[in-house]
């Protein structure tokens, strides 16, 4: 017998082959060459022929050099933080293509002259909130709150209700962020009670303005009291209102989310919200108001250190502007066709042999966001050990657990990948038979 290292092809025999040539201009040398390394251990284990060692690299290439893979959020929530918060719609990403290389991002392409950053975005978003004097967008809604409290009141007291002390998620909490900017923070009223006089008692000369933050991941129920946002306007200090998850006008379905149009309305100075939460958009920070207020955060010098890329103005404008995105599309979504979208999936399947149901569920808007509305919804449900095998599916498939199955419930699915998820669970139904 011969030694089986000698068999191993050479790297630069490898690497010299077209397949590998091809491979490596669509994912940069190293991650071939790894593939190779790999491949190369596998001929010496006995794994894999020399002959077959170009096939089992090609085969073990990952689809792209960014390993973040497309997930088919199959879990019912619909603005899934660890999957990314909002999908962006078709126009967006085209958009963002459009963008990705040299873009009139900065530049005045008819007079040749340097143009305002990101401004078709910014229009965007004036035309849509129509009682914004003024707009500015940065990179998330932590650096709008970050920014507001940096240029507005440096060393200076931010009246806050104790009951609007939040933390959002992963140990995120506004008022440590507002005060690692230097502002001070001035809380008022108790844990579930906040009145008028109380916001009125704390104001003095330090006071830079009032912070109104919507509660978005929780409720407060019984012997509540919170002060609106036309009463905190009547203090004669700016009202900022965080309103989190990014409706810009009131919406019929959530009908205690607070919106941009609304809050302004209602005499606040400034609002700030996430553009990738109920917008449906890229993460961004949208801050609408006070013309005077906006140009002073404009201006600041941290303003450059918090602003957002062509491909986030890019994708923004085309949300705005473009088709319904896929956030409000879903919460709009009838739960008719939820079943019978789930009905055709299950009929497939079974149809496959893959044992499948259909089951009304109930999805949720997440992100964060109205934690305690019920969003009525679809679901096939699945043998339970089907998710770690979807999980490591291509697309990966994310279902969520409930009663000892696995329920892939489709509000949160794009109609036109309901024949991929079908697909996607077949193959991994057929990876559960193989294994046993
Ligand atoms: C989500 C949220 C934030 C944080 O927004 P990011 O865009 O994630 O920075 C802040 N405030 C409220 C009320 C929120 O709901």
């Amino acid at each position: 017998m011969a030694d089986p290292r000698r068999l191993v092809p050479r790297t630069d025999t490898v690497l010299a082959d077209p397949r590998m040539r091809t491979a490596a201009e669509r994912l940069g040398p190293g991650l071939v060459r790894a593939g190779v390394r790999v491949a190369q251990d596998r001929v010496r284990a006995g794994e894999v022929q020399p002959d077959d060692l170009v096939a089992a690299v090609l085969s073990d290439l990952p689809e792209s050099p960014s390993s973040l893979r497309p997930v088919l959020n199959a879990t019912g929530v619909l603005v899934h933080t660890n999957l990314g918060r909002a999908p962006l719609s078709a126009a967006a990403v085209s958009a963002l293509v459009r963008a990705a290389g040299c873009t009139d991002v900065e530049l005045d392409l008819q007079t040749g002259l340097r143009g305002r950053r990101g401004r078709g975005a910014l229009a965007a978003l004036a035309g849509a909130v129509p009682s914004a004097e003024d707009v500015h967008v940065v990179n998330n809604n932590a650096a709008a709150l970050a920014l507001v409290a940096t240029a507005l009141a440096p060393g200076r007291d931010i009246v806050v209700s104790r009951g609007e002390l939040v933390e959002i998620g992963d140990g995120f909490r506004i008022p440590d962020l507002l005060a690692a900017t230097g502002a001070r923070l001035r809380e008022v009223g108790t844990t579930n009670r906040v009145h008028l006089e109380d916001y009125a008692a704390a104001l003095g000369p330090d006071t830079a303005l009032v912070l109104k933050v919507h509660p978005s991941n929780f409720v407060v129920r019984g012997f509540t009291s919170e002060v609106r946002v036309p009463e905190l306007a009547t203090l004669g200090v700016p009202v900022v209102v965080d309103t989190g998850s990014g409706l810009l006008a009131p919406h019929p379905r959530l009908p205690d989310e607070p919106d941009a149009a609304t809050a302004l309305r209602d005499g606040a100075a400034l609002v700030t919200a996430s553009g990738d939460k109920l917008l449906g958009g890229p993460q961004c920070g949208l801050l609408l108001g006070r013309a005077d207020l906006v140009s002073v955060l404009r201006r600041h010098p941290m303003a450059r250190a918090l602003r957002v890329d062509k491909l986030t103005l890019a994708a923004l404008e085309a949300t705005l502007r473009g088709p319904v995105p896929p956030v409000p599309a879903r919460l709009a979504a009838d739960v008719a066709d939820l079943h019978e979208r789930a009905q055709r999936l299950a009929t497939g399947l079974l149809a496959a042999t893959v044992d499948a149901e259909v089951r009304p569920s109930i999805a949720r808007v997440g992100g964060g966001g109205a934690p305690m509305v019920e969003l009525p919804s679809a679901a096939v449900t699945l043998d339970p050990r089907l998710a770690g095998v979807l999980r490591a599916g291509s697309p990966a498939v994310l279902g969520r657990v409930e009663d000892g199955r696995l329920l892939l419930d489709l509000r949160a699915v794009d109609a036109a990948d309901d024949d991929r998820l079908r697909l996607a669970v077949e193959a991994a139904a057929r990876v559960l038979t193989a294994d046993g």
